[in-house]
């Protein structure tokens, strides 16, 4: 059942494109759920994008269609990003944006994962 909100996923975003290795990424990790790699403008000194391997447009989209597999599958990989990239101790930011409010500009569901310095306060208004 499509997602309220939402109109159908566009196989050919940017990250379904890195996805099928038809652009380059720098990827820090990958297995059967997810992907990982460095944001190509990076906003803080280690910005790293984390996807699900399915087609999904946002959380909504991902939470209802996705496997519980797939579900777990992802938000354990964003979790040992996280401890692979050495940011437990530190501390790190996970944020995601969805639609336009928040500014969502590829249409699949990815997790940022901001680390490697104080991050400030949580959101700056512009
Ligand atoms: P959002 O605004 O939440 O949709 O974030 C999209 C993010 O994808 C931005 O931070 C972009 O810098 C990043 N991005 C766009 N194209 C690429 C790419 N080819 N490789 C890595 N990151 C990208």
């Amino acid at each position: 059942m499509p997602v309220k909100g939402l109109g159908e996923y566009d196989s050919n975003n940017v990250f379904a494109r890195i996805l099928r290795g038809e652009i380059p990424s720098r990827r820090v990790f990958e297995n059967e759920f997810a992907v990982a790699f460095h944001d190509i403008a990076p906003q803080a000194p280690i910005h790293v994008l984390v996807i699900p391997r399915g087609p999904y447009i946002s959380l909504a989209d991902f939470t209802a269609k996705a496997s519980a597999e797939e579900i777990t599958g992802f938000f354990r990989a964003v979790g040992e990003v996280a401890q692979s990239l050495d940011l437990e101790a530190p501390g790190y930011r996970i944020l995601a944006n969805m639609g336009e409010d928040a500014g969502q500009e590829v249409p699949h569901f990815h997790v940022h994962l901001f680390g490697g310095r104080r991050l400030g306060v949580m959101l700056v208004h512009s």
